[in-house]
C-alpha cells in the first residue's frame, strides 16, 4: 500500500495512478500539527482492511490532481546514519564508519514533500550537497530491540534526499535547514518490499546520474540501524531513519532539478532554488571539509 499526504495535510492512499482519501477512517483529523500520517501508522493494524477496501471505491481523482506533500511531515525523530557506504567514506576521505560512529539527529522540520523545492541558504563559498538515501519509516514503538527483530518495527520505506552544507560546523546545523530533507513521494508499506537490503537506487541532477548504488552495500544494515537507534531511545511510529548515502555526492545550484529513484519504492524530482542570506557567525567563520 502507498500512504500519501496531500493538499494541506490530508491523508490517503494511492495505487500510483489514483488517490483515495482516508480522512473518514481517522477520528478527528486536524490540519496542524500535521500528525495524521503518524496516527494512521500507529493505528494501521486496525485500519489495514478498511484502507484496502478504499481501493475498490471511487477514487478522489488521479494522482496528479492533488499536490503530494511529505508522507510523514511531523515525525518525533529524524535519525540519520552518516558514513554508511564505503564508497562515500572514501570520497570524503573520512575514517568515520556508521558501525563505529553510530547515528545523528537531523531536524524533522527540514522535511519537505515531493513537490517542494530545496532552498539553498546563501552562504558565501559553501557547497550544498545532495545525498541519495533510502528512508525507513518506523511502524511500532520499541526500545532495546534485539538484533534480528528490527524489521518487525518497520512500517515502510520512502525516498529521501539528505541535503547537507559541507563544512566543519556541527552536523545538525549543516543538515537542518528548512527544505533539506525531501521525503516521498509516499511511504510504501514493508510488505511490498521483498528485501530492503537489496534495492537499487539512483540520484540524478538535470538528467545526469550522479549517484547509483544498492542497499546491499550498507555497512550497518536495515535491521541493525533500527536496533542501534532503539538501544539509545524509544522509537515511535512515524519516526524516520535516513540510511546513509553512497558515493557520488556533489554540489547543488539554483535551477537544478534533482531526481531520486529507489527500486520498488518510487521516485520524485525536486527543483533547487536560491534562498536568502544566513546570519550565522559559525557559517561566516567556515572552513572547508565535513
Ligand atoms: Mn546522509
Amino acid at each position: 500500500m502507498k500512504i500519501i499526504s496531500f493538499d494541506g495535510n490530508q491523508i490517503g492512499i494511492s495505487d500510483g495512478q489514483f488517490v483515495w482519501s482516508a480522512a473518514g477512517l481517522l477520528k478527528d483529523g486536524v490540519p496542524w500539527p500535521p500528525v495524521s500520517a503518524v496516527r494512521l501508522i500507529n493505528e494501521f493494524d486496525t485500519l489495514r482492511d478498511s484502507l484496502r477496501g478504499l481501493l475498490h471505491t471511487e477514487p478522489l481523482g488521479p494522482l496528479d490532481s492533488v499536490r503530494l506533500e511529505a508522507p510523514v511531515p511531523w515525525p518525533s525523530k529524524l535519525i540519520a546514519y552518516p558514513a554508511n557506504y564505503v564508497s562515500h567514506n572514501d570520497e570524503m576521505h573520512t575514517g568515520n564508519r556508521a558501525d563505529v560512529n553510530g547515528f545523528f539527529l537531523k531536524s524533522p522540520s527540514s522535511i519537505v514533500g515531493p513537490h517542494d523545492a530545496i532552498v539553498l541558504p546563501d552562504i558565501s563559498g559553501a557547497e550544498v550537497h545532495h545525498e541519495c538515501e533510502l528512508a525507513i519509516v518506523i511502524g511500532k514503538s520499541g526500545r532495546a530491540i534485539p538484533r534480528g527483530y528490527g524489521r518487525d518495527h518497520i512500517f515502510g520505506f520512502s525516498c529521501l534526499i539528505d541535503v547537507t552544507v559541507r563544512g566543519q560546523q556541527e552536523r545538525v546545523m549543516r543538515k537542518s535547514f528548512d527544505s533539506f530533507c525531501p521525503l516521498g513521494p509516499w511511504v510504501v508499506t514493508a510488505d511490498e518490499i521483498n528485501d530492503p537490503g537489496n534495492l537499487e537506487m539512483r540520484l540524478s541532477v538535470n538528467g545526469e546520474v550522479r549517484q547509483g548504488a544498492n542497499t546491499k552495500d550498507l555497512i550497518v544494515g536495515i535491521d541493525e540501524m533500527v536496533c542501534m537507534a532503539s538501544s539509545v531511545m524509544t522509537l515511535f511510529p512515524g519516526d524516520v531513519i535516513a540510511t546513509g548515502t553512497p558515493g557520488g555526492v556533489g554540489p547543488l545550484a539554483a535551477g537544478d532539478q534533482v531526481e531520486i529513484w529507489i527500486e520498488d519504492v518510487g521516485s520524485m524530482s525536486v527543483p533547487v532554488r536560491k534562498g536568502s542570506a544566513v546570519d550565522n557567525r559559525a557559517f561566516a567563520n567556515r572552513v572547508a571539509g565535513g
